[in-house]
């Protein structure tokens, strides 16, 4: 059986990844840092593990892909899905401690993971690592500087580590979703929400569900060539 080591997935997005892989027959692996009560019943519902670890703290990543390695003895997917948006801001209100936390888990958190993974998929010969970016990485958004320049940076991870591993059998790609319904975006209100729907060509915010998929199709035997590559899940928006 395969394994999924996916971060961040005590709700949202992440969620929606573990259920689909559970649903397509691996061995998941839920890490979460704060929402224990969501990560442990997730956990139980899908008969495996969740584990608490802060990935911007490389210690804690060691642990949590360590854990996974004793559980199931191997890694065949990381998904890099641990994130955090805030603060929505100016660029001239934000402070270095907001640069310093939001680069902390989605670069870093991103990089940590991944770097101790890879050990463990040369050791198997193959491996499939996805990072979870977002529109606003491909296109800049205003009031999200620091989440933008994290997701953009996510996308360059992606593509310079898709060619280190390539020779290596390790297939790297990222999903950059648009606007999609979780409690990331449960701070805005339904006016502002609606506004901004009307700029989205398919006309509807999309669902985790949806990201998943997409996540699980590049992680699958289907996108055996495909490295490298940022697939959006954003309803046509640019
Ligand atoms: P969410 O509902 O807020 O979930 C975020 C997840 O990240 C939670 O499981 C959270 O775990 C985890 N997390 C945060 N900090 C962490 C840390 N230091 N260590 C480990 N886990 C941590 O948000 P979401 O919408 O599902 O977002 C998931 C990913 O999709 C993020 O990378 C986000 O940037 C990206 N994305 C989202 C959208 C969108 O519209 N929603 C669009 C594009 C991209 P705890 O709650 O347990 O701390």
């Amino acid at each position: 059986m395969k394994t999924l080591l996916i971060t961040g997935a005590s709700k949202g997005i992440g969620e929606q990844i573990a259920r689909a892989f559970f649903a397509n027959g691996y061995n998941v692996v839920i890490n979460y840092n704060k929402s224990e009560e969501r990560a442990l019943k997730l956990a139980q519902e899908l008969n495996t593990f969740a584990f608490k670890a802060d990935v911007s703290d490389y210690n804690q990543a060691k642990a949590l892909v360590d854990f996974t390695c004793s559980k199931y003895g191997r890694i065949d997917v990381l998904v890099n899905n641990a994130g955090i948006a805030l603060p929505q801001a100016v660029i001239q209100d934000t402070t270095e401690n907001d640069f310093n936390n939001i680069v902390g888990v989605n670069l870093k958190g991103a990089y940590n993971c991944s770097k101790l993974v890879i050990d463990k998929m040369l050791s198997q010969g193959s491996g499939n690592i996805i990072n979870i970016s977002s529109i606003w990485g491909q296109v800049g958004a205003s009031c999200e500087v620091l989440y933008s320049m994290t997701k953009a940076g996510l996308i360059g991870f992606t593509k310079a580590l898709a060619k280190e591993l390539a020779p290596s059998n390790i297939r790297v790609n990222a999903v950059a979703p648009g606007f999609i319904s979780t409690d990331m975006n449960a701070h805005l209100s339904q006016d502002d929400v609606n506004e901004f729907l009307q700029s989205v060509p398919l006309g509807r915010a999309g669902s985790a569900a949806e990201v998943a998929k997409a996540v699980l199709f590049l992680a699958s035997d289907d996108a055996s060539y495909i490295t490298g590559h940022v697939l959006s899940v954003n309803g046509g928006l640019e």
